[in-house]
């Protein structure tokens, strides 16, 4: 039988704010172990929590860039469970009155371009982290990230395959580095990815069983999970196995997914309104305020950077893909003429270097003055393409401009005419049988030729120039 895969995600954003959601402790990564809580967010009885304002701001500007709606009457609720990453033994959350809800996202998978509608947005607190010390028998509670802000991002089960969330995601991302609400970083928890996957007989209009999948560090894990998960169900109804509700971890060393506990439901978590903290109204002029402020968009970008700079709609996609990308391309064509030439470098050498060295833009240490500068060093044939890719990958690795990189290594190409012709006629002389060869009908002996010019040169000859004068004396 043919099935279809049913998806959506739930994705946990971890907002770069300064301070905590409800208190004032420090938000900052990588800092000893509960070094930064205080009263509110270790739940001491009798504290209460104030929320960010600035948190708040970012969801909302969130809300506004996924075309979410904004509630009217913004309201908390605790969300109950006992955990030892928790010591209030509840979460601030929201449950029935999310912040926003009913926006999209539009993704192109391959050619196809598709809308995801997003149910929810909401803004909630973080629990803390349990470590396990490898061989002891006990654990350990960092508080710090206690009380964190986090967004959460929940779309409709509007995606069927495993390569439409990875496009989602991949989408989702961008606009959220255009939004600098967050950095974004899956390695250090910043941003984290739940699914909801079931499978159904193609044509069938009611939902699977659905298994939530937890613990994919990348979107390549979220990938192959979704994958694996897929065909297991596939599986299993094809074994007459009835397949349960529950909640399931990728296991990124041996690549499958295995059962963690059943699905917990709503209820379990005796939701009710959060008495500390006031519902409150949010004007509308606020939210038509942060959404003038919101930056230009990827789609807005990609259409700018058509129009404007006559780029293909690929490369405007490619270049928009990342908010630095896209700044440092638009700040290289403000002084560099040709938008493709450098539209080129940056997604074939440049692209490359960061995907090697896992870098941003920034990270790779070459000033967009510097690619223009050796970008017209090519043009006056001051050095050949060949070289220039030499240059930008010495220039990167020692982090040096270019232009130096040039003067150091001695690098400029020898465009002097006469300074050839002299190099061509020495050439010509000491091999008397090969140019004999040549004007007896041998052409190919002319290569020989070049490689020789090339070797006296050092390879740094005019390629050009040494082919169009050897040809002339070759004649004479
Ligand atoms: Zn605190």
């Amino acid at each position: 039988m043919n099935y279809e895969t049913v998806i959506g995600l739930e994705v946990h954003l971890q907002l770069s704010t300064n301070t905590k959601a409800f208190c004032g402790c420090s938000t900052k990564f990588g800092q000893p172990p509960n070094s930064q809580t205080c009263p509110v967010c270790l739940g001491f009885p009798g504290s209460l929590p104030v929320l960010n304002e600035e948190a708040f701001n970012y969801a909302i500007k969130v809300a506004l860039a996924l075309n979410c709606k904004i509630q009217d009457l913004i309201k908390f609720d605790r969300k109950n469970y006992y955990y030892p990453d928790l010591p209030k033994n509840f979460q601030i959350s929201q449950y029935d009155m999310p912040l926003s809800y009913d926006g999209f996202v539009d993704i192109s998978s391959g050619a196809k371009r598709k809308r995801i509608r997003i149910k929810r947005v909401h803004l909630e607190e973080d629990a803390g982290k349990l470590m396990h010390p490898a061989g002891e028998n006990y654990s350990l509670v960092d508080y710090n990230r206690g009380g964190m802000p986090l967004l959460e991002i929940v779309t409709e089960p509007d995606l069927s395959s495993p390569e439409e969330a990875y496009d989602y995601l991949t989408k989702l991302k961008s606009i959220l580095g255009y939004l600098k609400v967050s950095d974004c970083d899956m390695e250090k928890g910043s941003l984290r990815c739940d699914a909801n996957i079931s499978v159904r007989p193609r044509g069938e209009t009611k939902l699977g069983t659905k298994v939530e999948l937890k613990n994919m560090n990348s979107f390549k894990g979220v990938k192959l999970g979704l994958e694996y998960e897929s065909k297991r169900q596939v599986a299993a109804i094809g074994d007459n196995e009835k397949l349960v509700q529950e909640t399931r971890l990728w296991d990124v060393e041996k690549n499958i997914t295995v059962s963690m506990r059943s699905k917990e439901e709503a209820q379990d978590y005796r939701y009710f309104p959060e008495p500390d903290l006031v519902p409150f109204v949010v004007d509308k002029i606020t939210i038509e305020k942060v959404r003038k402020d919101l930056p230009e968009l990827p789609e807005a970008k990609t259409d700018r950077f058509v129009k404007e700079f006559g780029l293909s709609e690929y490369d405007a996609n490619v270049l928009t893909s990342d908010v630095d990308f896209a700044g440092y391309f638009e700040t290289c064509a403000r002084s560099y003429k040709n938008a493709k030439t450098i539209a080129n470098w940056l997604m074939g050498d440049i692209m490359a270097q960061m995907n090697t060295r896992n870098a941003g833009i920034k990270e790779l240490g070459l000033t967009a003055d510097g690619l223009v500068a050796l970008l017209k060093m090519i043009d006056s044939q001051a050095i050949s393409g060949k070289m220039a890719k030499e240059v930008l990958l010495e220039a990167i690795e020692t982090k040096k401009d270019p232009a130096i990189v040039v003067k150091e290594k001695g690098l400029s190409q020898i465009s002097d005419s006469s300074k050839i012709e002299e190099v061509v006629s020495v050439v010509i002389s000491r091999e008397a049988k090969t140019v004999a060869d040549y004007k007896n009908g041998k052409k190919a002996a002319i290569t020989f030729l070049i490689g020789q010019i090339m070797k006296e040169t050092r390879g740094k000859a005019n390629p050009g120039l040494v082919n169009e004068i050897l040809k002339k004396k070759l004649g004479e």
